[in-house]
């Protein structure tokens, strides 16, 4: 289901501040997937009549000096951008204090220049991009342009039914090919778990491909498919070499069917990928 980034807010506005609402307690929480399981984990113990969850995919989170670096890389002068956003369209979006925006596709972002430890292991090693214990999910994972939402259960559905007709809904579209995409990523993950610099693609390619990847990459639901199986392959990678003697314990049973397509096994029989 596709809705609109203002509705989804309207949502978090009409469900209440955290206190009392029409008698009931409705306390909203938006977290990274990892916090709402402890969360749920005590939820029977808060005392609450009702917890509402609302929040979106979650990946590759780092510190915010870290992240402060990340901007530097970005703009001349970092210190003026009060906006950063990914967008669906495979470019990142960002607003200055002058009012100037702009736009950077993915492929020319600074990746390949970061250093290692620039995402946590924490995060290189999450399972739950798709942040599962939420009761609704939003964000652009699965839109192309809009916002896509996840309405997982009743408590869900009675916070979009808040929304009433500020979100407009359709069924959700799919195009392109995700199986190029998640093994190139799969190529370069080997190569950084492995500890080898990340390959960069050559300079006069990069807006080549940088304008072709919104018109043929994995959009829609192909690009909701390509992100968990990309984190399922980074998740075993990363624990096989950082934790090999936990990687049984480490790795759900539930990551294993994603990775098998892209040759990776559990007894670690798979090959390395060439290239
Ligand atoms: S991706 Fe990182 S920040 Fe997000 S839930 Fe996982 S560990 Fe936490």
């Amino acid at each position: 289901m596709q809705g609109h980034a203002d509705g989804l807010r309207a949502a978090a506005g009409a469900a209440g501040a955290g206190g009392r609402s029409e008698g009931l307690q409705a306390p909203r929480r938006h977290r990274h997937p990892r916090q709402i399981y402890a969360l749920r984990s005590i939820e029977q113990d808060l005392g609450l009549d009702r917890l509402y969850i609302i929040g979106t995919p979650c990946s590759d989170n780092t510190t915010t000096s870290r992240f402060h670096e990340f901007l530097a890389r970005l703009a001349d002068d970092p210190d003026t951008i009060t906006y950063l956003e990914f967008h669906a369209d495979f470019h990142v979006e960002l607003r200055f204090r002058d009012g100037r925006t702009k736009e950077i596709p993915f492929l020319k972002l600074p990746i390949s220049k970061l250093p290692p430890d620039f995402f946590p292991m924490t995060c290189r090693t999450c399972v739950d991009y798709t942040n599962v214990l939420e009761d609704i999910t939003g964000g652009y994972m699965g839109g192309q342009g809009d916002q896509w939402l996840l309405v997982r259960n009743q408590r869900g559905d009675e916070l979009l039914g808040l929304l009433g007709s500020e979100v407009r809904s359709s069924e959700p579209g799919s195009a392109g090919k995700r199986k190029g995409r998640v093994t190139g990523f799969l190529k370069n993950t080997w190569r950084a778990a492995g500890g080898l610099p990340l390959r960069g693609m050559p300079n006069f390619v990069r807006p080549i491909v940088g304008w072709l990847m919104p018109r043929v990459g994995p959009r829609g639901l192909e690009f909701a498919r390509a992100r968990p199986e990309m984190k399922a392959v980074e998740t075993v990678l990363h624990i096989r070499r950082a934790y090999p003697k936990r990687l049984r314990t480490m790795v759900p049973e539930h990551v294993w069917a994603p990775v098998k397509p892209y040759g990776l096994t559990k007894d670690g029989s798979d090959t390395p990928p060439a290239g």
